[in-house]
């Protein structure tokens, strides 16, 4: 298959360029999406951490809500961080007024979780997907998943059960950032599922 692997940042909100050097660094050509053409171009969609309704608003003000469930809906692989799982999140609990989701996770969501004495801490994590050194994860006023519906399944949990990484199909969402204390494989699996998809969509080469 010709070309490198084009995956898209969701860049109206947040720590777009952490996530964009990284997928460089995996080799994919990473591109900042603001804009429903921009999307089009891309095989997959990182949405990054930030502020969901912050980013929720954006995404309406640009056009972008409605074409990003379509491409959800599709199946275009997506990886949501922190307020990236919130924006995947069917539901949200402790949302602001008004505040929506792309949906596509069948998880409740609780924002800002971890309360507001601790906004911040790292944790290590086993994810039993992954082979090798456990999870270092950092986590910044992130979401808990509260409840995972049966089309979900738990990637990774905290030591006292709560829920932290979930994936569905092409869609895998984080409480963590992973792409602040360096860990790739998440960025990697997400960059599998776009590769795969892409040699299934791909026209013949003549
Ligand atoms: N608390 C933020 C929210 O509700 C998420 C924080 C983050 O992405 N680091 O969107």
């Amino acid at each position: 298959m010709a070309g490198k692997t084009r995956v898209g940042v969701l860049a109206l909100q947040g720590d777009v360029r952490e996530h964009a050097a990284l997928l460089a660094q995996l080799g994919a050509d990473a591109v900042l999406v603001r804009r429903p053409d921009e999307l089009s171009s891309v095989d997959g969609l990182v949405i990054p951490g930030g502020e969901s309704s912050v980013i929720d608003k954006l995404s309406r003000i640009f056009g972008m809500q409605q074409p990003i469930r379509h491409a959800i809906a599709a199946g275009m692989p997506v990886l949501g961080t922190c307020a990236g799982l919130i924006m995947l999140a069917d539901d949200i609990v402790d949302a602001i007024d008004g505040q929506e989701s792309f949906g596509g996770l069948d998880v409740v969501v609780r924002r800002n979780a971890f309360g507001r004495q601790v906004e911040s801490f790292e944790a290590v994590l086993d994810v039993p997907a992954f082979e090798g050194e456990p999870v270092s994860a950092a986590f910044i006023r992130g979401p808990v998943v509260e409840s995972v519906g049966p089309g979900a399944e738990v990637l990774a949990e905290l030591d006292d059960g709560r829920v932290v990484a979930v994936e569905q199909g092409n869609l895998l969402g984080l409480s963590f950032h992973p792409e602040i204390t360096g860990e790739r494989r998440f960025h990697q699996r997400f960059l599998a599922r776009v590769e795969a998809r892409r040699r299934v969509t791909a026209p013949p080469q003549v």
